[in-house]
């Protein structure tokens, strides 16, 4: 309980709503001046509380908050100075301000608590008005530290934070940097994968077009400044497209990739292969001294190609046509020397289909260079020759066998060059089949021959060639109505003749146009039988009326036994099917007596008569008795 007569005083009066603008503690161990001081500090809003020593003090402040200590120095016991100075081991100057309170004129006792921690001192007996500023002043000074402080906190929590953010973002831009190069390794892969298939076949791996003119350019350089020339091989495999069509695409792909491998194996490393396309194959031979060397390796190439692949379930054989050109030293042109190749090519591949098959390689001559010159005047000239009407047709009899009378004439076709007289189909035909004149001249032949045939007696038919080209390029079928139409021939005396490479499309679309000749009335006779490529399945896939022997094989009656063992198997195959068979190309009486033997029906060829115009057929068939 208090003593002082001071403490019966009602207590100041104060807003009870406002805020203390701070918590004062008072330390003094006399109670007056403490209730004084108390008194007039909480008339100025002060919130205050008292400590009668600085034991007490320290214990206060160290449960509760202040934000001033007003410290007298001169106490009992625990004196004002050690107080504070146990005080500043917790408590720092700036966060609780400590005003000491010293006698008068007591320098020393200022001195001292300054060194002890004390902010600023009061001289007693306190003047209120300067205790009073320099409390303010104090707080003042705490409340902005206290800012000061929190500003330093916040700035180092925003330095954390900036920090982490920082590191985040070093993570984030090191996976970003990560994936970039994974990126990167990607597009050079990709890079390098096109680079690749810029220079190299996709399904054989072995170097392209584009590889091969390159080292073939490489090599005329150093064959013009050693002097001695490079050798390039043009390699086409016969039959390919056949494979192609009849077995699919995938046994076509396997069967390049072993012929790719074959030719590796065969082939000396030095050497060049690449695949230019399709069933087309390079090889280049750098440095090739002669031309036995040259022939050596074009020999070692269809060797090498001659022996049966084994594809999936299939055996399959293929021939080979490989053209060879020389470098010569006036030769300069890559260009040359590849159309050279070629052209020696296309030389094996004719020379190659006239003989048995097997394979053939031709040397480029200048001469074969000549040949293709003039097919090109050839092609060039035809339009003119269409205007100019300088087609003609000839006929040649087909007579039966059982009766021996003729029962049919084919329409072959000669063109009448004004300079180089009458040209054969053989000639122009296929030149005309890589244009669109086949379906011209095509086109004119049905017309003329049913128009010559319609002069005819009723029981006499004609024939027809179709050109395959004539299947893809147009539609026949209202041709053949129109031609009709416009001869009066009657629609069962014309016959259509396909070779079996019409059948060789997949497609559907060539035997539904058969079919639609047929129903016209048409009969349909597949031409040139045995020289395919597997001629007996396309009996199969639609059933012809006749079937003409190549006169291949009637020509090599005497010669080889298979021949006549092949003409007695189709003759018997027509017997049993159904159909004719006629023997193209017989031309002696013992090739008459043997194709009558086996059975064939008709016959067709220079034995009886060659094709002839169609002045010569009206006489012809004037002289023949009539039918009984
Ligand atoms: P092809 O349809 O097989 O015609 C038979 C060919 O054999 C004819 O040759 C004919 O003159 C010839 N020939 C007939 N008997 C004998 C013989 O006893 N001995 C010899 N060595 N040859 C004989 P041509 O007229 O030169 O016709 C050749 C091929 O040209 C024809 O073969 C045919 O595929 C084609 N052709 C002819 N005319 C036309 C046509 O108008 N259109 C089409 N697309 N092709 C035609
Ligand atoms: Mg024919
Ligand atoms: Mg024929």
């Amino acid at each position: 309980m208090s003593k002082s007569p001071l403490a019966a005083l009602p207590e100041p009066r104060r807003e009870p709503s406002a805020a203390p603008l701070a918590r004062l503690l008072l330390v003094d161990d006399i109670e007056d001046n403490r209730i004084v001081l108390r008194r007039r500090f909480q008339r100025r809003g002060y919130e205050v509380e008292e400590a009668e020593s600085g034991a007490r003090a320290l214990e206060m402040i160290a449960q509760s908050t202040y934000d001033l200590v007003l410290l007298d120095v001169q106490m009992p016991g625990m004196n004002g100075i050690e107080a504070l100075t146990r005080l500043r081991l917790t408590h720092s100057a700036e966060l609780l301000p400590v005003i000491m309170c010293t006698a008068n004129n007591a320098s020393e006792d200022v001195v001292t608590a300054l060194e002890a921690g004390a902010n600023d001192y009061v001289s007693k007996p306190v003047d209120f008005a300067v205790a009073l500023a320099r409390v303010q002043a104090q707080i003042e000074r705490k409340r902005n530290n206290v800012k000061l402080s929190d500003a330093y906190t916040a700035l180092n929590e925003m330095n954390g934070d900036l920090e982490r953010r920082v590191e985040e973002r070093t993570r984030d831009l090191a996976s970003t940097n990560e994936k970039l190069m994974l990126e990167v390794l990607r597009r050079q892969q990709a890079d390098t994968r096109m680079q690749y298939l810029a220079y190299h076949d996709a399904l054989t791996g072995l170097p392209n077009r584009v590889t091969f003119r390159e080292a073939c350019q490489e090599a005329l350089v150093s064959a013009k400044a050693t002097g001695t020339p490079a050798a390039v091989f043009f390699l086409d495999l016969d039959g390919f497209k056949a494979i192609n069509d009849t077995l699919g695409h995938s046994v076509g792909d396997l069967l390049l990739k072993a012929v790719s491998a074959r030719l590796r194996d065969r082939l000396p490393d030095s050497v060049l292969i690449a695949r230019l396309g399709g069933d087309e194959f390079g090889v280049l031979l750098s440095v090739c001294p002669d031309v036995n060397k040259a022939m050596d390796v074009a020999t070692d190439v269809i060797e090498a190609l001659a022996e049966p692949f084994a594809v999936e379930t299939h055996n399959l054989l293929i021939a080979t046509s490989v053209g060879v050109a020389l470098s010569s030293k006036a030769e300069d042109c890559v260009d040359d020397l590849l159309k050279s190749a070629d052209l020696a090519m296309y030389r094996a591949k004719e020379d190659g289909r006239n003989g048995m098959g097997g394979g053939a390689y031709r040397l480029f001559d200048p001469s074969m260079d000549e040949a293709a010159q003039d097919a090109l005047r050839l092609k060039m000239e035809m339009a003119t020759a269409l205007r100019n009407g300088e087609f003609r047709l000839q006929f040649q009899p087909i007579v039966s066998v059982k009766t021996g009378r003729i029962v049919t004439f084919e329409a072959l076709i000669r063109w009448d060059h004004p300079t180089r007289g009458l040209l054969s189909p053989l000639l122009f035909i296929p030149l005309a089949e890589s244009t669109r004149y086949i379906v011209q001249i095509g086109e004119w032949v049905i017309r003329e021959a049913c128009r010559v045939a319609a002069t005819w007696p009723d029981d006499i038919k004609v024939a027809v060639n179709l050109s395959p080209v004539q299947f893809q390029r147009s539609d026949i079928t209202p041709v053949v109505l129109s031609a009709l139409a416009n001869s009066g021939l009657a629609p069962h005396r014309l016959e259509l003749e396909i070779t079996e490479s019409v059948l060789l499309d997949k497609n559907d679309k060539h035997v539904r146009t058969l079919e639609a000749l047929r129903e016209i009335g048409a009969t349909i006779s597949m031409d040139d039988f045995g020289t395919g490529f597997s001629s007996l399945s396309y009996l199969r896939t639609f059933p012809f009326d006749k079937i003409k022997i190549d006169q291949s094989f009637v020509q090599s009656l005497g010669e080889d036994k298979r021949s006549l063992d092949i003409i007695t198997a189709i003759a018997g195959l027509g017997k049993s099917f159904g159909m004719k068979t006629v023997a193209e190309g017989v031309e002696t009486l013992a090739q008459y007596a043997a194709i009558a033997e086996q059975g064939c029906t008709e016959v067709q060829g220079r034995f009886y008569s060659m094709p002839m115009n169609s002045e010569d057929v009206t006489k012809l068939l004037r002289n023949q008795p009539k039918m009984d």
